[in-house]
């Protein structure tokens, strides 16, 4: 018996936006299909589309795979054997290849441009007609005609003559055969009138001649495949193996859009899911380790575990609750250390940072400053999702302030007149040009109820929203230290004016 051959994978981005859920997913399971196999991963760059393709993109996505993690073996950056990695710099390869065609007569030239083809649309469907996409117009041109157009230099795209009869189909490796009618498949562009080939062809030239074995990707690309067969077919090309991935639906069902909430990779990243959650998660989005496995898995363990049998054929919902708790399954493991590396980007990205006059004990720069905080909230915000947010009050003034929490603690004369007592009370009492502990200020704040006669809540409460902007937080009295004496008292009085 033969060896099985290392299987040879790819993702092939068009860099038209940012990496999303739905790409993301195709790359991560060709990577761990190769990584599970001993195969080889390959990073293409399908950017034949000039209009859309844009450099912002290429970076994007690249530096979304980076974030990952998912490593390729050959690409850009990585170089390889099969090179160049971006359609671009190989136009030359289409260019041979569509010649190749044209001198068996496997492809002809399409004169029409896209005013004729809507006319002849139009007409059809008029007609209570079908319109596939083409009818075969320019088929059968004869050589006057074809000789006519050149002579008013008539710009012309490349179409594949496919068969009327019969049908084209193939074993899927994910849901199994998949059968067209030839009768439906259109005469495809293949080679456009600017000269770029198309999607379709680029891909078939450059999947065969990088070696690529399987091509796995997003079932949105069903529709092409059997066309892509008869271009492997007309080139007398052996075809890859195709798998296609279920679709990636919201919650609701619907195919997943901004309106359920981030789909890039990038806005999971600034939202605090690391990249081993993020892997996780996505990998089982149409996969699943089996029986009673547990589904929090490090990358490693779904290496060890994948295989595109247990790929399922049917949608996969995006959860985002689901990922949030994977996410903060696989931060529960990570020391202080590693939180913070995460979670100090995600503070500077806001723009923020350590301000000179906030005197805080054993605190002197951002990322110390953080690890106090962290070391504060303890467990409660360990998952690190929207840190900014329930943390932004440490930061900036200008931070979220609940309502109705404000209207109701700070906003009324009482609340008001407390908040200035307060406010007077600590300046008189500490020393605010150097940094106070939370003892110091407890000290203060119940000294001053007892002199009013009142309970500490009466208080704290005020002071917490006033500080905070909500109505549950941290130890008050940590909030002061870490807040600092001069911020926390201007905090108060501010509030007490307001
Ligand atoms: N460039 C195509 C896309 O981004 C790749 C499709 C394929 O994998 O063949 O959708």
């Amino acid at each position: 018996m033969n060896a099985p051959v290392p299987p040879r994978v790819r993702f092939a981005p068009s860099p038209t936006g940012h990496l999303h859920v739905g790409g993301a997913r195709t790359a991560l399971f060709n990577w761990l299909y190769a990584r599970s196999q001993g195969g080889t991963f390959v990073l293409r760059i399908e950017d034949t589309d000039q209009e859309r393709s844009s450099d912002e993109s290429y970076a994007a996505i690249l530096e979304g795979m980076n974030w990952l993690g998912l490593d390729w073996d050959e690409g850009p950056d990585a170089g390889g054997d099969f090179g160049p990695y971006r359609q671009s710099e190989r136009l030359d390869l289409y260019r041979a290849h569509l010649i190749k065609l044209a001198t068996e007569d496997k492809v002809y030239r399409c004169f029409c441009n896209a005013d004729d083809l809507a006319a002849r649309e139009a007409a059809v469907r008029e007609a209570g007609g079908v319109w596939e996409g083409y009818d075969g117009h320019c088929r059968h041109l004869d050589a006057d005609a074809i000789a006519a157009f050149e002579a008013e230099s008539r710009p012309h795209a490349w179409r594949l003559r496919t068969p009327d009869e019969g049908s084209t189909f193939w074993y899927d490796v994910i849901v199994d055969k998949r059968e067209f009618q030839n009768e439906v498949l259109v005469d495809r562009v293949i080679v456009k009138a600017d000269g770029f080939p198309t999607y379709q062809f680029a891909c078939v030239v450059d999947d065969h001649l990088m070696g690529i074995t399987h091509v796995l990707r997003g079932d949105d690309h069903v529709s092409n495949t059997p066309f892509q067969l008869l271009i492997y077919q007309a080139l007398d090309w052996k075809p890859p193996k195709f798998g296609h991935m279920p679709m990636i639906l919201g919650p609701d069902k619907k195919r997943l859009s901004k309106r359920h909430g981030a789909t890039s990779v990038a806005e999971f990243a600034d939202q605090g899911i690391i990249p081993e959650a993020m892997v996780n998660y996505l990998a089982l989005l149409g996969w699943s380790p089996g029986g009673s496995a547990d589904e929090v898995m490090r990358t490693k363990a779904i290496v060890g575990k994948f295989s595109l049998k247990k790929v399922n054929s049917s949608p996969a919902a995006f959860d985002y609750d689901k990922l949030a708790h994977i996410n903060a399954m696989h931060i529960k493991r990570l020391t202080p250390e590693e939180r913070l590396d995460l979670a100090l980007p995600m503070i500077e990205k806001q723009g923020w940072g350590l301000a000179d006059d906030w005197r805080i004990h054993g605190a002197d720069d951002t990322r110390a400053y953080l690890a106090r905080l962290l070391a504060m909230l303890g467990g409660r915000f360990s998952s690190l999702v929207n840190l900014p947010e329930q943390i932004g009050f440490f930061f900036t003034d200008d931070h979220f302030k609940d309502q109705e929490a404000w209207d109701e603690h700070v906003a009324t004369d009482e609340g008001r007149s407390r908040l200035k007592v307060l406010a007077g009370a600590l300046s008189e009492s500490l020393d605010l040009d150097a940094p106070q502990e939370a003892e110091a200020f407890e000290g203060v704040v119940r000294e001053l109820a007892e002199k009013l006669g009142l309970k500490a809540g009466d208080l704290i409460h005020p002071a917490r929203v006033a500080l905070s902007g909500q109505s549950r937080s941290a130890g008050i009295f940590e909030v002061m230290e870490l807040l600092g004496g001069p911020r926390t008292v201007r905090r108060l009085e501010t509030a007490a004016s307001a």
